[in-house]
């Protein structure tokens, strides 16, 4: 079956007791066990709960993984699979990667000896230079977040196996309808469900989706030991979003293209960022990953920091908000918004410039979000 019907249909077949097309939501924390042995499929909702359980299952479906797993967030998400590791061990990261992300490897993880290296992922040689023997976790995002810089991931999975490490991918920007980095040899993939898969901003997520069953055990093991799962509200909303997952993902997309163009041919606008650009550097290597460009560009206007404030601060349809991948647009500036959480000399290091403006494009039509982006420009 195809990608738009599965989403549909595995994990989301009816109610057998009541014959209802959608599954009900259910909020039951504990569930009544025919006796004692603790056999039956679900007895405690931290552990599993069938609501969170057909989300996982339709996820787990569209990435090509046997085995989804649901948290309460991203961040949840990321930190559960960092828990393979212990104390000595190292996670090689991009550079070009999620503020929080960031923060969580290089603030928390360090200070419990996580040893954290970055380099820049989208450079394969780089990438197999800095994996070594103490390497248990390659982390790369593709793409990055939030220069749009692309990196090989069937490359990077060869370099984290022949280490012995895994390769962990955070495909939010991307979703599975746009890319499934199991199928190029990643270990675990990992969404912001809060983005593309909720879809309209009313809701926070996460999920890892893995191939190998033992990882998988072994990753409920510590989800359940910690408990950050994703609630039975969130997973049905996730559920609903992965229905119209590829219809927004690739009308968003379609639109995010015709936005990267009109901003190449302006002069207000110094620098494009978007893969799906013949001109980014690696278009050709993004075009084999990915079905599109996604529904992420980012620029640089010219003029001062100040002048890209005041665009940011002059968009009626874009609002000024972080988050990514939902039906309404949103426009931000990394630096001071969703990479904040960066150390600055880190974020120059990396060329994320202090006036560098990011667009989530949604839904709108394109006429209407490049005329509102016309309006900011001619303002500032
Ligand atoms: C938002 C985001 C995260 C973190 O997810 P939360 O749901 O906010 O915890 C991680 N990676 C990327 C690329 C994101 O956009």
């Amino acid at each position: 079956m195809q990608f738009r019907t599965r989403a549909i249909h595995v994990g989301q077949e009816h109610d057998p007791a009541t014959g209802a097309v959608v599954k009900p939501i259910h909020l039951a924390s504990t569930f009544v066990q025919p006796d004692s042995s603790m056999t039956a499929a679900y007895d405690y909702a931290r552990t599993g709960n069938p609501t969170r359980h057909a989300f996982e299952k339709t996820l787990a479906n569209l990435d090509g993984g046997t085995r989804a797993l649901a948290f309460a967030s991203g961040m949840a998400a990321t930190h559960c699979a960092t828990m393979l590791l212990t104390p000595g061990d190292e996670i090689v990261t991009g550079t070009d990667i999620y503020g929080g992300t960031w923060r969580l490897f290089n603030r928390v993880l360090t200070e419990r000896g996580i040893v954290v290296t970055a380099v820049d992922t989208s450079d394969t040689a780089a990438v197999a230079r800095t994996v070594g023997p103490r390497t248990k976790l390659l982390w790369v995002e593709s793409p990055g977040n939030p220069l749009l810089s692309i990196t090989d991931i069937a490359a990077c999975a060869e370099i984290a196996h022949r280490a012995g490490a895994l390769l962990a991918c955070d495909a939010t920007l991307t979703t599975p309808a746009l890319s499934r980095p199991l199928q190029l040899g990643a270990d675990i993939v990992m969404h912001s469900a809060t983005k593309s898969i909720g879809g309209h901003s009313d809701l926070l997520g996460g999920a890892l989706v893995v191939g190998d069953a033992d990882l998988g055990t072994r990753l409920h093991w510590l989800q359940n030991a910690t408990g950050a799962v994703m609630g039975p509200l969130e997973a049905f909303l996730c559920s609903r979003g992965l229905k119209t997952l590829e219809l927004r993902v690739l009308a968003q997309s379609a639109t995010a293209l015709r936005l990267a163009e009109w901003l190449v041919s302006q002069p207000a606008v110094r620098k494009v960022h978007y893969p799906g650009l013949p001109s980014h550097p690696a278009h050709a290597l993004a075009m084999r990953q990915m079905a599109t460009g996604g529904t992420i560009v980012s620029f640089e206007a010219a003029g001062t920091v100040a002048d890209a404030r005041r665009v940011v601060e002059s968009t009626r349809l874009f609002q000024l908000a972080v988050s990514l991948g939902a039906v309404e647009s949103l426009i931000e500036i990394p630096a001071a918004m969703s990479h904040g959480s960066y150390a600055p000399e880190a974020r120059r290091a990396v060329g994320i410039a202090d006036g560098l403006i990011r667009l989530s494009v949604g839904l709108e039509a394109f006429e209407d979000l490049r005329d509102d982006l016309a309006a900011a420009l001619s303002r500032a």
